[in-house]
């Protein structure tokens, strides 16, 4: 299937005039669809996986901003480190650690967002509430120089019930409020990213400033 390039336009206009920014999730679709968006004027990509991201990265142009949206094991961290732009799926400090050592080995400060589990679904991979106020008690802007948490990410359930996933966002942004200025430890969040393809209206309704939307744009998977 091509790239709706229609739509591509019409989701833009849409979330601009929120003051949303979209992340166009790619995995597993050829260079080739990621190059066609990219020349409508698309910078933002995402991506799950670090073999398919750095061979993605190696053969597109240089000024596209990675997200890697997938869940990160520690021993990948440093294939990214390199140059990709936006971490969304942190989900421990020895994660953050990792992400830090490598970003300092290549002089670069890294974004960061911590992933939230908020879904009802066991498998999903994230913080809860307590792990999230752990990692932002025990974090240390002192010592993790080239880390820089700009805000959370969360998928909602895959479910067809528009309240329960309402109601998830809307749980995640009551996190966000709360941690947005953790004066304590220089953490501003600024990102909330949340909503997919199927659920990114009702996830701006409830103060997503970041859609993640694949399927939409490049066709089913
Ligand atoms: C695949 C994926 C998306 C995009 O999903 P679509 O339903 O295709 O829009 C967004 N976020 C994450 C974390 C994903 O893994």
């Amino acid at each position: 299937m091509a790239v709706n390039k229609d739509l591509y336009q019409q989701i833009l206009l849409e979330i601009k005039a929120k003051n949303v920014s979209l992340v166009a999730v790619s995995k597993t679709k050829p260079a080739e669809d990621i190059l066609s968006l990219y020349k409508c004027g698309q910078k933002d990509f995402g991506e799950n996986y670090v073999k398919e991201l750095i061979d993605k990265y190696a053969e597109l142009p240089k000024d596209i901003r990675w997200h890697f949206i997938g869940h990160l094991q520690t021993n990948k961290v440093k294939f990214i480190a390199p140059f990709v732009s936006l971490i969304q799926t942190v989900d421990s400090l020895k994660l953050l650690k990792e992400i830090n050592k490598h970003a300092h080995n290549n002089n670069r400060i890294i974004d960061c967002l911590l992933q939230i589990h908020i879904a009802s679904e066991e498998t999903k991979f994230g913080l809860n509430e307590q792990e999230l106020n752990l990692i932002i008690e025990q974090f240390d802007s002192s010592t993790m120089k080239n880390i820089n948490i700009i805000g959370l990410m969360g998928m909602a359930s895959f479910i067809n019930d528009e309240k329960k996933i309402r109601s998830e966002f809307a749980y995640l942004n009551s996190l966000f409020s709360k941690y947005k200025t953790s004066l304590k430890n220089n953490i501003s969040l600024s990102v909330l990213s949340m909503g997919m393809s199927n659920d990114y209206n009702i996830a701006i309704q409830e103060g997503s400033t970041m859609v993640r939307i694949g399927s939409l744009l490049f066709g089913a998977r």
